[in-house]
């Protein structure tokens, strides 16, 4: 919503929040639509070596962007990100390419633009028809590349990510999850979409970048121009546009002020997550990205609470036994002797399913997604396995199971992983076959048998960002029904309630790693459910250790009772605002007071 229609002026466009915090800097606009690509103009005889130079220089410049590019987010994120530009690279220098285009160039006196734009489309016609679905996943790079070239060609500046100077703000109509996760965070302070929900795959990795994020804006990308001064309220969920002075100076301090807090929050690090009335609280870390592990050790977490896998499987081809047993490795040596809980590959859903064969699917979040993927490929599904028993060799490494449905799948999960232990063992190869198996309980059908689940595995993971979606019939990345999706629901509340007592009947622990422990009155009510072990992203672990410690678990557990006899999300969350009001207070960070 704006309050001023007029380009040029102060305007104010409000989103969902996806990431706390307050970001000043430049818009880039990240369009994904091509340029005009292809002009039918003919060049004349004389003229075409000159086209064939442009085209030449076209190539090079931004194969050029792309290294550049590759080399920066290597040192930012390591080699297994910098992996994705291998492949638009391998495009760009392909001999076949280049030449074809020449040709046409050449021989039909076509444009570069023409010539360059009718070779991609034939190579892509080509790709689609391809019956493999990693390789037609291919057609999304062949696209960004020869939208990235055209756009050179054209004279203007690549409208994607490649030019990225600091202090910038991306906005955007959506980005994928790779693309959040290629974000270098020294030059990008800021994200803003028009679609997406608060638990998106790319809000998650914004959260876990620490980038201050508006999600589901519906409009910015159009209304926002390229250089515009933006401020991005990632705590309320407004992005200020061209931002008058006043407004200006408000956010400054706001932000100053919360760059104080995190300062003293990091000097806390080492205080025990032990609430008022003595009860110590786990707090874990979700990693996204491998290189999270150093801020979740800085900030004192107790262990890796979820480590998404996801990020290995983005790249160009398949992660090889070898590349996943580094990853592993190093995480596990670096928490050691914490204990590091790796979640087996949850494709699907929002994530591409680059690596295996799929068609297309009208409901993606109901379909072939996470632990259905792996049982069905037994080779891919291997080849993780092998990889984390043997990394298990250097620290507590824990196995955890994505979208599990039922009884059966935890058994023949658990069978693959004894074979997978025998195969090693029969190999002489060094690994742990005892590693503790727990699940994610996301699906309601799993909350609701957890008794029975709990019979036959080590521990559970509460994935409240798909229970909530699976349970109120929600889309967990659509702005349009985002107000629906409700963590606070006494419908999930009550499934959090039996899956906790499940558990402890049982005497297997139960973690949560669903993002709405970030929320102070939800991380409260967790608490009074039964649940002690909470994990969050790296950067949000001191406001939720902060939030602990001002806690009682006795008044918490009085309250949740209450609470779930509720009827609203709304009822829940005024309750307890009311209720404990000087906790929340206590914990708040400064830019929420000050507002
Ligand atoms: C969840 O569903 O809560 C969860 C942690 O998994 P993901 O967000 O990766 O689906
Ligand atoms: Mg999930």
């Amino acid at each position: 919503m704006s309050q001023s229609t007029r380009r040029g002026t102060y305007r104010r466009i409000e989103g969902i929040p996806a990431s706390p915090g307050i970001a000043i800097g430049k818009a880039f606009t990240h369009r994904v639509e091509s340029p005009a690509a292809d002009s039918p103009r003919k060049i004349p005889a004389h003229r075409v070596e000159a086209e064939v130079g442009r085209f030449r220089a076209a190539l090079e410049a931004v194969a050029g962007d792309v290294r550049r590019t590759r080399q920066r987010v290597e040192h930012e994120h390591g080699t297994d990100l910098a992996l994705i530009f291998d492949a638009q690279l391998a495009m760009l220098e392909d001999a076949q390419v280049r030449d074809a285009t020449i040709e046409r160039i050449r021989s039909a006196k076509r444009s570069a633009e023409g010539a360059f734009a009718a070779t991609m489309g034939a190579l892509r016609r080509e790709f689609e028809k391809i019956d493999n679905e990693y390789l037609r996943a291919r057609v999304g790079d062949l696209k960004d590349i020869e939208q990235q070239v055209l756009v050179h060609l054209a004279g203007g500046g690549f409208s994607g990510l490649q030019t990225l100077r600091s202090n910038t703000v991306i906005v955007a109509r959506d980005l994928l999850p790779s693309e959040a996760a290629q974000l270098a965070r020294r030059l990008v302070t800021g994200l803003v979409t028009d679609v997406g929900g608060e638990t998106s795959h790319t809000s998650i990795i914004a959260r876990s970048l620490g980038l201050p994020t508006v999600v589901g804006t519906g409009e910015a990308s159009w209304a926002v121009r390229a250089g515009d001064l933006l401020v991005v309220d990632g705590d309320e969920g407004t992005v200020h546009v061209r931002p008058d002075a006043a407004t200006l100076r408000r956010f400054r301090t706001r932000r100053r002020r919360q760059l104080r807090r995190e300062r003293e929050l990091s000097r806390r690090a080492d205080l025990p997550t032990v609430t008022r009335d003595g009860e110590e609280v786990v707090l874990l870390a979700n990693l996204d990205l491998p290189q999270e592990i150093d801020l979740a050790v800085r900030n004192g977490a107790r262990g890796v609470g979820m480590l998404r896998t996801e990020f290995l499987y983005l790249g160009y081809g398949l992660p090889s036994e070898a590349d996943q047993f580094d990853c592993y490795s190093r995480i596990v040596k670096a928490m050691a002797p914490q204990p590091v809980v790796v979640r087996t590959i949850d494709l699907g859903g929002d994530k591409l399913i680059h690596a295996v064969d799929s068609p297309p699917e009208a409901n993606p979040f109901l379909g072939w997604r996470g632990i259905r993927i792996c049982l069905d490929n037994p080779d891919l599904f291997k080849t993780q396995l092998r990889a984390i028993l043997r990394a298990a060799v250097h620290g507590e490494t824990r196995i955890l199971l994505p979208m599990i449905s039922g009884l059966e799948e935890i058994r023949q999960a658990r069978e693959m992983i004894a074979e997978t232990a025998d195969e090693l063992t029969r190999e002489g190869v060094d690994h742990r076959a005892d590693c503790r198996v727990g699940v994610m309980i996301e699906v309601p059908s799993a909350a609701i048998t957890a008794e029975q689940l709990a019979g036959e595995v080590d521990f559970f993971s509460l994935g409240t960002n798909d229970l909530v979606q699976y349970t109120l019939a929600v889309d967990r990345g659509t702005a349009r029904v985002a107000e629906l999706y409700q963590p606070l629901h006494p419908a999930v509340l009550r499934l959090i309630r039996q899956v906790s007592e499940a558990s402890l009947a049982a005497g297997i622990p139960t973690s949560i790693c669903g993002e709405m422990v970030a929320d102070p009155v939800a991380a409260l009510l967790l608490l009074g459910l039964g649940v002690r072990q909470l994990s969050v992203s790296p950067p949000q672990i001191p406001e939720v250790r902060e939030l602990l410690r001002a806690a009682e678990i006795g008044r918490m557990s009085e309250l949740a009772g209450q609470c779930l006899t509720l009827t609203s999300a709304r009822e829940v969350r005024e309750r307890v605002e009311a209720e404990m009001a000087e906790v929340l207070a206590a914990a708040r960070p400064p830019s929420e007071v000050e507002g």
